[in-house]
Order: structure tokens, then sequence, then C-alpha cells
């Protein structure tokens, strides 16, 4: 896709995660631009957006309460350890990455560490909407230092997420091929 590529048919957004990190960037970009604020005023997409939103906070509130925030704080600032491997974004599709601008994410150019994900931050993942890998991942150290039954509820939360996100990003594929289909009847 050349940088000056303007979204015209939906075949030729690249689906799923096989390709280049650069690429389905500069798709999600090119998406938002011109289709954002139609997306955001469509009364699905921002009730979706609105429950996805409420979802994630549920999520980090879930993490906070039971221990995980202060055990990865501990692992990634005192031990060095981290989970966001180079390589991790490779697993997000054009969509994902949509619906991040959507939530008015900033998304980085380049990654920050080269060493780690490209979405890793200073402080930690600069994205809202993560993938559902990200979401759902518990190393042992976790289950070795967190009571199973506040993992548990740690976990129903990031179930609740990852069900509304996939609700979003679902119906957005709809709304797109919608789109696609309407302009090619006029
Ligand atoms: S999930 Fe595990 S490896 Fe990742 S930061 Fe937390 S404790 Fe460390
Ligand atoms: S949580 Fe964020 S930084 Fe970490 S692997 Fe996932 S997307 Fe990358």
């Amino acid at each position: 896709m050349n940088s000056g590529t303007r979204y015209k048919d939906l075949k030729d957004i690249p689906i799923g995660p096989g390709y280049p990190i650069k690429e389905k960037l500069q798709w999600a970009r090119v998406i938002f631009q011109q289709v954002g604020m139609q997306m955001k005023e469509d009364r699905v997409i921002a009730g979706l957006l609105a429950d996805y939103d409420r979802k994630i906070d549920a999520s980090w509130q879930a993490m906070w309460k039971n221990g995980v925030v202060e055990e990865c704080t501990i692992c990634a600032v005192q031990d060095g350890g981290s989970c966001c491997g180079q390589g991790i974004e490779n697993k997000f599709d054009v969509v994902n990455l949509l619906v991040n601008l959507l939530f008015g994410v900033s998304l980085p150019d380049q990654p920050w560490d080269h060493t780690g994900c490209w979405f890793l931050g200073p402080k930690g993942c600069l994205l809202k909407a993560r993938h559902v890998i990200c979401v759902n991942f518990m190393c042992k150290r976790l289950y070795a230092a967190v009571p199973a039954e506040r993992l548990q509820r740690v976990q129903m939360a990031m179930q609740a997420e990852t069900d509304a996100a996939f609700m979003l990003e679902e119906y957005i594929k709809s709304w797109l091929i919608r789109y696609e289909k309407s302009k090619s009847e006029k």
C-alpha cells in the first residue's frame, strides 16, 4: 500500500493479522480519516464503544483490586520482567487498530523500545483496546502470587471485556461491508 492510498474498496483492506504492522496501521488510519466520524455517529457503534469502554474500566478495576497490577508492577519495575515482547503487535488486525483510533488513542509510528511490542510505551501499554491475547494473559508468577478466587474475579471481568470487543469488531466489519455496498449502489 502506498502512503497516498485512499480507502476506496473494502476488498483492498488486509483482513486478518498476517500483514506487516506498518501496513495495518496505515489502513486503520486511512479508514479512520475517511469514515471515522460517520462510524462514531452510528448509534450502534457508539453504544458498543461505550459498553466496551465500561468493560475495559471494569477489568482494570478488577486487576487493581485483586492485586494483579501490584504484582505486574513489581515484576516490571523491580525484576525487569515483561510479557509485552516484540512481535505481539503482529497479532493485531486493522479493525483492532481502528477501534483504538475510535477511542482517541494515538498509535505510534514506531516502537518506543525496539526489543518490545510496538505498542509498549515507557509506562506500559499505549493502547486502550488491547488484543485478546494481552487481556487474557496470566503467567505462572501471577498464579503463584494471587489467590485463585481473586484471579477468577479478574478473569470474569476480562471475559466481559473481550466479549464486548468481539461484538464491536464484528459490528464494525458489517458496517464497512454495508458502507461499501451503499457506495457501489450510488
Ligand atoms: S503478567 Fe506476569 S510476566 Fe507479565 S508483567 Fe505480570 S507478572 Fe510479569
Ligand atoms: S499489552 Fe500492549 S504493549 Fe503489551 S503486548 Fe499487548 S499490545 Fe503490546
